[in-house]
């Protein structure tokens, strides 16, 4: 169960000192704290755990403090979607808004190879009025003997010239706790010209210690890819470790599935989820084209397959498109073969633009 208090009442309060000692005499229940930090003001949540069931709603709700209590099922506790659930379904970071309502593209580099690249890429989404990019600095691959990413050595590059052409967030993976570290120090070094978005690949989904030591901070959201071999209930509950360590600022990524079912795309797309994920969970819902597909194929009338998938997911309401650019692809150290061009890119915006809108007539025919 979780009680969430009202806007002023935090640990420092008389009242929440008096609500504490109540919930402190009850059997069998312990009590966790969450702090909820928003633009604006900062929500303390308290989470009841253990025999719930023998607690009255109408009770809690009547404590000194108390806004709201959600009964909670067993599923997703924190981030999953519950009845009379009326918590917020978005978060802020960098003045941007990452919610079940809005779109925000990320178009970037795979990997960092050169300064060069990066520059071109950035100035390219800068001049396209974009805010947001991917930046890969750890790369996880399937060869020890594969360029394995340029790690912390780039991280003063890419924040300063992110910093230069107005990117306020970059999606990074990360493999490793002493990641986190890394990227701090030269955010701080670099004088914080922009935010960073943790991201966990597919491969790390359900590597619990990561997600752990991820979720205990709260600086950066999280961007956690879904497993490519694992069952989407498996994926929700690695982003509740998330949230369970103290950090709900998540986004779910869909990035297809690993089966030769799927051929000849590198990955069976799975944006048919993007409705499902938003309907279990308060998630904002990523998708990304690129890892899902694989290639530059293109349909007979011209349109790539990343673009038509691309547009598949934002049709039916996804939140978030990480999707893999460069200026060239022939010298890309990672997937340069399903890179897009940055000449393509006004024209793949303008076909999410197409996409969203038909979401959006689609969700006032719904709502009528
Ligand atoms: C990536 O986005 O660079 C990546 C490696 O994706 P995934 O973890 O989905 O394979
Ligand atoms: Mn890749």
């Amino acid at each position: 169960m979780i009680l969430i208090l009202k806007p002023h009442v935090n640990p420092e309060t008389e009242t929440y000192q008096k609500l504490a000692s109540h919930l402190e005499r009850l059997q069998n229940i312990k009590l966790r704290i969450h702090q909820v930090k928003g633009v604006e003001q900062t929500l303390t949540e308290i989470y009841l755990i253990g025999n719930t069931a023998a607690l009255s709603l109408d009770d809690m709700r009547s404590l000194p403090g108390v806004e709201h209590v959600v009964r909670v099922s067993e599923e997703y506790r924190i981030l999953g979607r519950h009845k009379d659930d009326n918590r917020s379904a978005y978060f802020d970071y960098q003045g941007v808004r990452f919610g079940q309502d809005t779109l925000n593209v990320f178009a970037g580099l795979c990997a960092v190879d050169s300064p060069e690249s990066v520059e071109k890429m950035m100035k390219a989404l800068r001049d396209n009025g974009q805010v947001c990019t991917r930046m890969g600095a750890y790369k996880p691959r399937t060869s020890p003997y594969s360029f394995q990413g340029h790690g912390k050595n780039c991280l003063p590059f890419v924040f300063d010239l992110a910093g230069k052409y107005g990117i306020k967030v970059i999606a990074m993976e990360v493999t490793h706790e002493s990641h986190l570290e890394e990227i701090r120090e030269a955010l701080d070094k670099t004088g914080n010209p922009t935010g960073v978005m943790l991201q966990i690949g597919t491969r790390n989904t359900q590597n619990f210690e990561l997600l752990k030591s991820v979720g205990r901070q709260q600086e950066f959201p999280v961007l956690l890819k879904r497993g490519f071999g694992i069952t989407l209930d498996e994926s929700l509950n690695a982003a509740e470790y998330l949230a369970s360590e103290g950090n709900s600022k998540v986004v779910f990524g869909l990035r297809g599935m690993k089966t030769n079912i799927g051929d000849p795309h590198r990955n069976m797309v799975d944006f048919a989820h993007v409705s499902v994920v938003k309907r279990l969970t308060r998630m904002p819902v990523c998708i990304d084209p690129s890892h899902s597909v694989g290639s530059r194929s293109r349909g007979p009338e011209g349109i790539l397959d990343v673009m038509h998938v691309t547009a598949q997911g934002v049709i039916a309401g996804a939140n978030m498109i990480l999707v893999d650019f460069h200026p060239e692809p022939t010298k890309a150290l990672v997937d340069g073969p399903q890179a897009l061009l940055l000449d393509e890119l006004p024209l793949f915006l303008e076909d999410v633009q197409i996409a969203r809108e038909a979401y959006q007539k689609r969700l006032s025919r719904f709502n009528l």
